[in-house]
């Protein structure tokens, strides 16, 4: 089965979409050493496509210093691991210094790289994730996580590539 990684900064909304991806399976968390320990595995459908997700981040508190570290060890795994990633950015913050470094990350890989724009809950929001497309990731996809708006653009994309 092909994995989706979600991957970002913090406070983004990461666990907020993988729960609604995940809502009607069960999460499985690994009992692992370190950033690895840190990601919670789920099964989606969509389209008829199951396919698994992990949620990275978050389940294991870090050290303000090892925190941006931390976060761009779960993308390089993402990056190795994955077949897809999707990488979740705040549309009510624009891009951040954190934002550009994770996107400086992805633009090497060849796996497919989805820019969800999170928290797109209105038209405006909407229209406001296209400065996304200055991280040079080809694809933007405004979504809300919490009322599920544009998700299913995003998850047509999605299953298309897997
Ligand atoms: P994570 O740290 O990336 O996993 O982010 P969370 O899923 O924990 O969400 C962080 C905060 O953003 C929470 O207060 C969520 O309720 C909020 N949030 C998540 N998705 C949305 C959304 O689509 N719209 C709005 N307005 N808030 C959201
Ligand atoms: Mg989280």
């Amino acid at each position: 089965m092909a994995l989706v990684a979600i991957v970002g900064r913090p406070n983004v909304g990461k666990s907020t979409f993988f729960n609604r991806l995940t809502r009607s399976h069960e999460a499985i968390t690994h009992d692992q050493p370190g950033v690895t320990r840190d990601r919670v595995y789920g099964t989606a459908e969509w389209n008829g496509v199951r396919f698994s997700v992990v949620d990275t981040g978050g389940y294991v508190p870090n050290s303000s210093d090892i925190f941006e570290q931390a976060i761009r060890e779960q993308v390089q795994i993402a990056i190795e691991e994955a077949d897809a990633i999707l990488f979740m950015v705040d549309v009510t913050t624009g891009v951040t210094d954190l934002d550009d470094a994770l996107a400086e990350l992805l633009r090497r890989t060849d796996k497919p790289v989805f820019v969800v724009a999170n928290k797109a809950d209105n038209d405006e929001r909407t229209w406001e994730a296209s400065t996304f497309y200055q991280l040079g990731l080809s694809e933007v996809y405004p979504i809300s996580a919490l009322s599920g708006r544009g998700t299913g653009e995003l998850l047509d994309a999605l299953v298309k590539r897997l």
